[in-house]
């Protein structure tokens, strides 16, 4: 913000072409704020994430040479508790996005009353072009670098996409030796035989189909034999499938930077999972027989499925795609996948929309009951973390449900007015606004 500019208002763009993930999430945070007519200094507080650190991280690499990579760290929130989010590796990984995935992570937190801010963190790397030293060399010197950020009561990061319990696992070993504890609750998606949570790992997508049903009840579906089609293999992506297929859901097509895939009587997650595991992605997977390939992966998104999961990136439905959306029902696995304008679309055209903000939040969740464990030292059976994320995502549906009927408002907007009066209620409890 220049100095001369009012509060409550905040240049985004620079490029006003550019699709700005940022500009996005301050849009969607607009149409609530409007609707909660906060006050100028409300708006200003509550859009600009309060710390941001750069970083270029030096690497030795295999043959000797150095190479740098440029990392973030976005602290969006700390009103409600420590800041918490993933830390993403991505060749197209930018401030803008990962002030935008900070800012979301902020507003989901409060969606599901998790006592914790938001954050998230990015490094400018293809994983896949790395051997595993040198993946471990990176991801450790990107916690050393960000050191002063982090910690239990500060920041908490998770992994999300192209990080896993392993890159999580190193996190945690380079804080704990800088400082000579063993300090697990600095970071959570951990590995159980490192203070992990039961339940961690399929999280995202558990929490995303106990929000599923819900919707189910609300729209007055049966679910079983509902069509499905999932963007994204990864961790959200192939739980969901395996997931939604145990509960008699077919799973239609699946994708993955590799490639999409379609089999009208439905693709078994389980095998797809293997050959994942087998060949590192889902490049060739039409050649087993399972499926058809889909020439251009994007017509995933448009094939006429019950229900549509985003399990990959940002601004995959746009104004350009949502009205060809055949999907009665999309739930939101990856963040930001539609932009403000798709959303006005589906609106129209009577496609509910679970939006990240709640649909996702299970991962973030079962983060939150693993950093109670690690504090504790105490761990608790997968039935104790799939109770207590079950009763947190239906419970924040039903109050999102109701908000959204209350102010005849879609679902996102809906979570966001949720979100953002407790965040300010915390904000002007601890002064803030004084
Ligand atoms: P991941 O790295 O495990 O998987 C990402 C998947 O997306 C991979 O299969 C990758 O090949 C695929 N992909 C990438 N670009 C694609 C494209 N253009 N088209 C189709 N597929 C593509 O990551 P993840 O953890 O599963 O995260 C996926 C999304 O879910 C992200 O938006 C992330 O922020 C969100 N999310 C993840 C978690 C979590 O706990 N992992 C929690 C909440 C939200």
């Amino acid at each position: 913000m220049t100095p001369n500019q009012p509060a409550g208002k905040v240049v985004i763009f620079e490029d006003k072409e550019k699709v700005s993930a940022f500009g996005n999430a301050i849009k969607q945070f607009d149409r609530a704020s409007k609707i909660l007519n906060l006050t100028p200094n409300q708006v200003a507080l509550s859009k600009e994430p309060r710390k941001i650190m750069e970083a270029m991280l030096p690497v030795r690499m295999d043959d000797g040479r150095i190479e740098t990579f440029r990392a973030f760290r976005v602290q969006h929130s700390i009103a409600r508790g420590p800041a918490k989010g993933g830390v993403r590796f991505h060749p197209d990984v930018n401030l803008d996005e990962v002030k935008a995935l900070a800012f979301w992570m902020t507003y989901k937190c409060a969606v599901v009353g998790i006592p914790m801010g938001g954050a998230k963190g990015g490094v400018v790397v293809d994983p896949r072009k790395l051997s595993i030293g040198e993946l471990e060399r990176l991801s450790r010197r990107y916690f050393a670098e960000m050191i002063s950020l982090f910690g239990p009561d500060r920041d908490v990061p998770a992994p999300d996409v192209n990080t896993n319990p392993q890159i999580m696992a190193w996190f945690m070993d380079t804080y704990s030796m800088h400082y000579g504890d063993y300090i697990p609750a600095v970071v959570t998606g951990k590995p159980l035989a490192l203070g992990g949570s039961q339940g961690r790992n399929t999280a995202t997508a558990q929490g995303m189909v106990y929000v599923v049903r819900q919707a189910a009840k609300h729209l007055n579906w049966d679910l079983p034999n509902r069509s499905v089609a999932i963007q994204g293999f990864g961790n959200a992506g192939s739980f969901a499938a395996l997931l939604l297929s145990k509960i008699g859901c077919r799973i239609k097509a699946i994708s993955d930077i590799d490639g999409a895939f379609h089999n009208d009587s439905g693709i078994d997650p389980e095998k797809a999972i293997e050959f994942v595991r087998l060949n590192g992605s889902l490049k060739d997977f039409h050649l087993t027989g399972h499926a058809e390939k889909i020439d251009n992966p994007l017509e995933l998104l448009e094939l006429p499925v019950d229900i549509l999961i985003p399990a990959a990136l940002e601004n995959q439905i746009t104004h350009e795609n949502a009205a060809r959306v055949k999907a009665r029902l999309i739930a939101e696995c990856a963040n930001g996948p539609c932009t403000p304008e798709a959303d006005d679309i589906l609106d129209s055209n009577g496609v509910v929309v679970v939006p990240d903000i709640l649909c996702n939040a299970g991962g973030v969740t079962v983060s939150y009951l693993e950093w109670v464990q690690n504090r504790m030292g105490y761990y608790w059976k997968e039935k104790r973390v799939q109770k207590d994320l079950k009763e947190i995502m239906d419970n924040s549906f039903w109050a999102v449900v109701d908000i959204a009927r209350q102010y005849n408002v879609n679902m996102r907007t809906a979570a966001f007015i949720v979100g953002i009066k407790r965040v300010i209620e915390a904000s002007e409890l601890r002064g803030l606004y004084a």
